[in-house]
């Protein structure tokens, strides 16, 4: 008896598991016999919870618990672990450096229907002949059933099963005939998985290797020597114009990896994730259909299911995606790449607030790969990066058809003003080139970075603007589709009417005021009656075809000017556009934001891209009230370095990233009173923390954003040797600049500093202690890249 029991014993083991609540806890668990073989780390597990079930995820597989009244779990769900270690280990870091409880990053890392187990493989069922039919049994049967004869005819026939569904639409017969044979016992129904491929019905033209150029081939090098020795590999940050061919060392770097037997990822923001994107790389790697995965915002629960399970059990090998791609299950991980890798849609607006290219980096160190991020205007984080030897950096400095670059010219916005004595949305020079491009045939680009007609309904007797009632922001006019007529809110959605008088003073005296790529689209549809305008924007845009739809008519020539926001700034490729106009280049720079120049240098970089790439040298016109400001004119003479270095000393100077990290803790509630007390006392306890917190700064482990090693400037030297709490800058809690959105008031606390890993533990340990009104809510965002 004490053998068995002793048996039994040494058999009984435990799971540690992180259940899909917001605990902030691991629980244990024992885990039956019976299940005990189909358990590990990463696995799914149904387990007791309080009073009801709860789905968890394994982290660990602890051999004793300390634990008291543990229970057992009660499922296992799906085959395998569906977490490797190394993305555990992944999801820690996040949770740590995040500020984030660790089951909100599994959120994060695991699709719903992965995590829920519902959907499953979409079962068909295929027929086949049970056994062999003579031809008489088939005559035999004509006699008494003809239509079933019919049928097993046709069943005795096939070469190999075939979908049930497909044989009755071929013979015209329907599911009881086929009910009878199987009854019958002549013909077999099977179920099958059949692999919902959203791209199935497209066909690939299978492209090959290009030969490269010299800077191409030094860029190549260095990516296939990485992978020869990952284990001290530092990230490749690639540095190439647009059009210097960076794509094509993707396609060759990816191809080394698969040589070696390893896999890759490629993140590419999700406006870049166009059917063109997506051809390049399924066309180069045709060999296989299932080698290439794509993941991206649009795919059927059902689809997600099967790409998922796709990466999962290792046939496909090379997985593109947006952000969260970034967690995608490969095995055997040997490159990833993050083009566009200054996009700002790579930061998560919701927790975990983790950035993609930063976790790219963290998840390269631990699966020991290698990690390129390349753009054509790099962060100022990762430039600064290579500049004190973290990463490597590789720059193209040639487009690959030794193209110009385009020419940019400026426009001065207050001489056109003095000229015209209002705002112009076209200046002449602009409306001048667009006409002598409608003459020679060739297609023209009008960005403006705001949508709707009119931006703002303002009364000329009182001044009042129609502001949202949620949110302190004025509505925007729009005139078509989506919210005819209307006005309406781009932060919460709300809409209301146009009145016919000023609703605070009565007077009949309202004007339309600011403009929208609406009303950009409806002037210069004015101007040019003969030409074909369109709009690309996300209120054109809700139709889902709509999208590849535009842009097909763009590329065949049936659209002379396209009219757009960002939506139309990246990686689109054009040859017959030569003409590129950014109506206004100030709406970045007069943000609140300190990466507001960054952005603007950037988005004039980028846009500027699309001009030229064909046979004809581009153009580029932008409109601007502030001509003379530094990321304009660094723009205009493509001059990386020059802003870049400025760039950098306004950083430092106002202790900003690259330098210090910042986390943006943000305290909202309906009640407006209640935000401000919350956000002043914790303030209060931060500052008590952050002064008293005597313990050792903690090494990193792994630290995706920026640490300095060399120090540049006696500014920094300063603050390197300062020691204890002026390491960490505390601001105020203030009213942020957007005080008010959808009907909450909110409040700001911002602090900086180098050591974020202890910033973020302090932090977190500040909010856990304290004890907020039910009514408000505590956001923090590490590495914040909305400030608003
Ligand atoms: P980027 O990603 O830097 O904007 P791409 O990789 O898209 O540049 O290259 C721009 C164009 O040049 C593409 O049409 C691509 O096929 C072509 N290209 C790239 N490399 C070569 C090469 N070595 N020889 C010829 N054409 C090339
Ligand atoms: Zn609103």
């Amino acid at each position: 008896m004490s053998t068995n029991s002793e048996h039994r014993m040494a058999k009984r083991s435990y799971v540690r598991v992180v259940v899909d609540r917001a605990i902030r806890r691991e629980l244990d668990y024992s885990v039956p016999e019976s299940l005990a073989e189909r358990v590990g780390v990463g696995s799914r597990v149904r387990v007791p919870f309080r009073d009801k079930s709860a789905l968890a995820t394994v982290v660990a597989v602890p051999e004793q618990s300390e634990a008291k009244g543990i229970r057992p779990i009660e499922a296992v769900i799906g085959e395998a672990p569906i977490l490797s270690e190394q993305l555990l280990e992944l999801a820690r870091w996040i949770s740590i450096y995040y500020c984030c409880p660790i089951e909100t990053v599994m959120r994060s890392m695991l699709p719903q229907v992965i995590r829920r187990a519902e959907v499953g493989w979409k079962k068909q069922l295929f027929v086949q002949p049970s056994r062999n039919i003579e031809a008489e049994e088939i005559e035999k049967l004509r006699k008494r059933a003809p239509r079933q004869a019919e049928l097993l005819e046709a069943i005795a026939k096939l070469e190999k099963p075939i979908r049930a569904a497909e044989l009755l639409r071929q013979t015209s017969l329907d599911n009881q005939t086929l009910r009878a044979l199987v009854k019958r016992g002549l013909a077999e129904l099977r179920e099958e998985a059949v692999i919902r491929d959203p791209h199935g019905d497209d066909q690939f033209i299978a492209t090959s290797n290009l030969v490269l150029n010299e800077e191409q081939t030094h860029a190549l090098n260095e990516i296939t020597q990485a992978l020869d020795s990952p284990e001290n590999a530092r990230p490749i940050l690639l540095h190439g114009v647009t059009g210097s061919g960076k794509t094509e060392i993707y396609l060759q770097g990816i191809r080394a990896a698969l040589d070696r037997g390893r896999t890759a990822i490629v993140l590419v923001p999700e406006i870049s994730l166009t059917p063109q994107t997506v051809e390049r790389f399924k066309g180069r790697f045709a060999e296989a259909q299932d080698t290439v995965a794509v993941l991206h915002s649009h795919l059927s629960e059902g689809e997600r299911h099967d790409e998922w399970h796709k990466i999962h059990s290792g046939r496909a090998r090379i997985v593109i995606g947006a952000r969260s791609a970034i967690f995608a299950p490969l095995k055997n991980l040997g490159l990833i790449v993050v083009d566009e890798e200054h996009e700002t849609t790579y930061k998560q607006e919701e927790a975990p607030r983790y950035h993609a290219r930063d976790i790219a980096i963290v998840r390269a160190k631990i699966e020991k790969c290698v990690v390129v991020p390349g753009s054509a205007t790099p962060s100022l984080e990762s430039h600064h990066n290579a500049a004190i030897g973290k990463y490597r950096l590789v720059t193209l400095t040639q487009r690959v058809d030794q193209k110009q670059m385009p020419l940019m010219r400026i426009i001065d916005l207050r001489q056109e003003r003095r000229k015209e004595k209002k705002a112009a949305i076209l200046s002449e020079k602009l409306s001048q080139a667009i006409a002598d491009r409608l003459e020679k045939r060739e297609q023209t680009i009008l960005f403006l970075n705001r949508r709707g007609f009119s931006t703002s309904l303002l009364c000329s007797n009182c001044g009042e603007a129609r502001n949202c009632p949620n949110c302190s922001v004025a509505l925007t006019f729009h005139r078509h589709p989506a919210v005819d007529g209307r006005l309406s809110c781009h932060l919460c959605g709300h809409t209301a009417a146009v009145p016919k008088k000023c609703p605070a003073c009565g007077q009949d005296a309202l004007i339309y005021y600011g403009f929208g790529t609406e009303k950009v689209e409806s002037t210069v549809a004015q101007i040019f009656p003969k030409a074909v305008v369109r709009r690309m924007d996300a209120d054109s845009m809700t139709r889902k075809e709509a999208y590849r739809e535009t842009l097909r008519n763009f590329r065949t020539g049936k659209i002379d000017i396209l009219v757009g926001t960002q939506m139309i700034a990246k990686g689109l490729h054009f040859p017959n556009v030569t003409l590129v106009g950014i109506i206004n280049a100030d709406l970045a720079l007069h943000l609140p934001d300190f990466r507001a120049g960054e952005r603007t240098f950037q988005l004039l970089t980028q846009v500027a891209g699309r001009a030229g790439r064909g046979e004809t040298p581009g153009e580029v016109f932008v409109q601007t009230y502030t001509p003379f400001s530094p990321s304009i004119q660094f723009a205009r003479h493509h001059d990386f370095a020059g802003y870049f270095q400025q760039e950098l000393e306004f950083r430092e100077r106002c202790d900003f990233p690259p330098f210090k990290h910042a986390i943006l803790i943000t305290v909202r509630s309906a009640h407006e009173g209640r935000a401000k007390l919350s956000a002043e006392t914790l303030k209060r306890r931060l500052r008590e923390a952050l002064t008293y917190s005597t313990e050792a700064p903690k090494p990193e482990a792994y630290s995706a954003a920026p640490t300095r090693r060399k120090p540049l400037g006696l500014r920094s030297l300063a603050a390197a040797a300062k020691a204890g709490p002026e390491e960490f800058i505390l601001g105020d809690a203030t009213p942020a600049p957007l005080e008010k959105l959808q009907g909450q008031f909110r409040f700001h606390i911002l602090i900086r500093g180098e050591a974020i890993m202890r910033l973020s533990r302090l932090v977190r340990e500040t909010l856990d202690k304290l004890p907020f009104p039910e009514d408000v809510t505590v956001t923090v965002d590490v590495d914040p890249y909305q400030l608003l």
